[in-house]
Parts: structure tokens; sequence; C-alpha cells
């Protein structure tokens, strides 16, 4: 779905399904990332899948990497045949770190480097914390947290560590406000956000850059269609943000690349927050969320 063109703004192409672009305006150097490799996780759909395109699109071959290898595979068959450039598509749990040393290890005997990590695998969806089993929270924290410190660890002891690297975590902005609804993403991100600082603290001497992006509602996405983004949309809910609209994923890949590349190369442990302004004014609105639980439940069942 285009993004309709507003006053004052020049929103990049962008797509609602887990397509390729078909056609895309350059902003930055299109060798930006040239001969780079990055390892995407949860890179198969979503704002990752998009992430992995716009860096091949800036020269650097990329692993997609996550648990359904049939999901990567068709995803990486698209993006190398669209974008000339190599996708390795990879089995991977985050929160089993032996699949994340094969995986490490053969994107290493792939391709003999790996300069880019993104921790963009998460798992997520609305609920009260009292409907909140144990077992719900420890999974998200396990996928969210754990996975992207596993992740973080394999990559830096593997090949950061001697040659530096850039890695770039996917948060969100739920704990800023105590997002209802969401104490188990909300909390799990913001663990991530103290992991970005702690480890650009302990890494930045190795070369190693950590920073990550926050992004806001985005469209084309399943956080987005869990979340109730679609309705919001047709309630006007988005005339609240600053910016009045949902961002695209497209905006999150650039916010990544940027981060990502030597156009960031002074900033370490920083959070870029990219929600058109969402967190500083959209409602938190408890009982109206309450509402749009409960008539998804009954939906579902
Ligand atoms: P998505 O398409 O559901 O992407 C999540 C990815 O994570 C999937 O490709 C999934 O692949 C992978 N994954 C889940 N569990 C995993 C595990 N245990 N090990 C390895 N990979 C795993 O969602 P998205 O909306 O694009 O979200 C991408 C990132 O943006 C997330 O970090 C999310 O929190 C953040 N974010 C999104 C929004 C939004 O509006 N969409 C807003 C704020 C933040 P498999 O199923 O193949 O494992």
């Amino acid at each position: 779905m285009a993004e309709a063109k507003r006053k004052g703004e020049d929103l990049p192409e962008d797509v609602g399904s887990d397509d390729c672009l078909a056609s895309y305006t350059y902003i930055y150097s299109p060798d930006l990332l040239k001969d780079q490799v990055a390892f995407i996780t949860g890179g198969g759909s979503g704002i990752g899948l998009r992430m992995a395109e716009i860096f091949m699109r800036h020269g650097c071959d990329t692993v997609i990497a996550s648990r359904n290898l049939d999901k990567l595979k068709e995803a990486a068959k698209k993006l190398s045949a669209a974008l000339g450039r190599r996708c390795l598509p990879l089995c991977m749990d985050v929160r089993q770190p032996e699949t994340i040393n094969a995986a490490v290890d053969e994107t290493l005997r792939e391709f003999g480097h790996v300069d880019i990590l993104i921790n963009n695998a998460a798992g997520n969806f609305l609920c009260p914390a009292s409907a909140l089993s144990f077992n719900a929270f420890k999974t998200v924290m396990e996928i969210d947290t754990m996975g992207t410190f596993n992740t973080s660890k394999v990559v830096y002891e593997k090949w950061f560590k001697d040659h530096g690297g850039n890695i770039v975590n996917i948060s969100a902005t739920l704990s800023y406000r105590g997002q209802a609804l969401q104490v188990h993403a909300g909390s799990a991100k913001a663990a991530n956000d103290a992991m970005t600082k702690h480890l650009a603290v302990e890494w930045g001497p190795s070369g190693v850059r950590v920073n990550a992006v926050a992004p806001g509602p985005i469209s084309g996405t399943e956080g987005f269609r869990r979340l109730g983004g679609a309705r919001a949309e047709g309630a006007q809910s988005f005339q609240s943000i600053p910016l009045q609209r949902a961002g695209n994923k497209t905006e999150m890949a650039h916010c990544a690349l940027f981060l990502a590349s030597r156009a960031s190369s002074y900033m370490t442990g920083a959070i870029l927050v990219a929600d058109g302004g969402a967190w500083l004014t959209s409602a938190n609105d408890v009982s109206m969320l309450l509402g749009y639980w409960s008539a998804e439940k009954k939906r579902d069942k």
C-alpha cells in the first residue's frame, strides 16, 4: 500500500506485504554498505525483511535467521533474485545459543566475515497482565531480551571482538509510559535498551558500536496487525500522533541503515526513536484497549 504524500513529507516507497519494493529512490549513496555482511534475526518477515532488502540495495550481502526455514528460503530467493546480492537463509532460535553458534559459523564459512548484526527477532501480542501466563511473560523475555544478548554475544565472540562491527537492536517505545496490555514486551525492550548501553560501554574499545531503533506503529507488519493498527487507522487514532500517521517499513530500514553504517560513525549507546512523536501524545487508555482485546478474543473462539 503506497503512502499518500502530505505537506512537508517525502515518504520512502513501501509495500504492505512481505514483497520487495517495486521501485526505490536512494537517499544514501548506493554503495554505503558495499561488500559488507549483515546478520538479521527475524529477517524473513516484516521490518526485518525490509531491512534486508534496503541493506542489499546498498551493496550488502545478508543472512536472514529465524525458526521457520521455509519462510526464510522463500524470502531469500525473492531478495537475491530482485537485488543481485547474496541472501543466506538460516534456521535458528535466538533462545538456543547452540543454534546461534551454528548459524554464525555457517555465516563465516560462507562469507568470511560479518560486519553488522540486527537484533530484530521478537514476539508480541496484546494481553492484560492479569491474564498473562507466567510462561507467556517468560517466553517474550526469552525471545526479545535473552535472544538479543545470546546473539550479540555469539557474534561478538566469533568475529566482532577482533574485527569490530555494528549492532543495531530493534526496540520499542512501550515502556516509556507503561503502555497498557504490554507489560511483557515493554519490560523486555526496556531491558534491551539498558543492554544497548551496557554493551556499547564494554565493547566500544573493540570497535563495536551498539545502538537501537525504537519504532512506533509500523504499517504492513505482523506487529501492526496484532496490536490493532488497522483498527486504530480506521478510527482515525493516528490523528493524535504529531505526524498523524503510522510509519512504514522502509522508514525503519533507513534508520537501521543509518545506525549500521559509517553515516553514524560517532554514535554508540543511542536509542533512535522513530515513531512520528507517537509516544509523546497517543492515548494509553486501558479500558479502550481492554475492550479491543476482549473483542479480539471472542473473534478467535
Ligand atoms: P514480525 O514480522 O513478526 O517479525 C518478527 C520476526 O522474529 C519473525 O520473522 C520471526 O520469524 C522472528 N522470531 C520470532 N521468534 C523467534 C525466535 N525464537 N528465534 C528467532 N527468530 C524469531 O514482526 P515485525 O512487526 O516486523 O517486528 C520486527 C521488530 O520490530 C520486532 O523487534 C518488534 O518488537 C519491533 N517493533 C515493531 C513494531 C510494529 O509496529 N510492527 C513497533 C515497535 C517495535 P520465525 O517465526 O521464522 O521465527
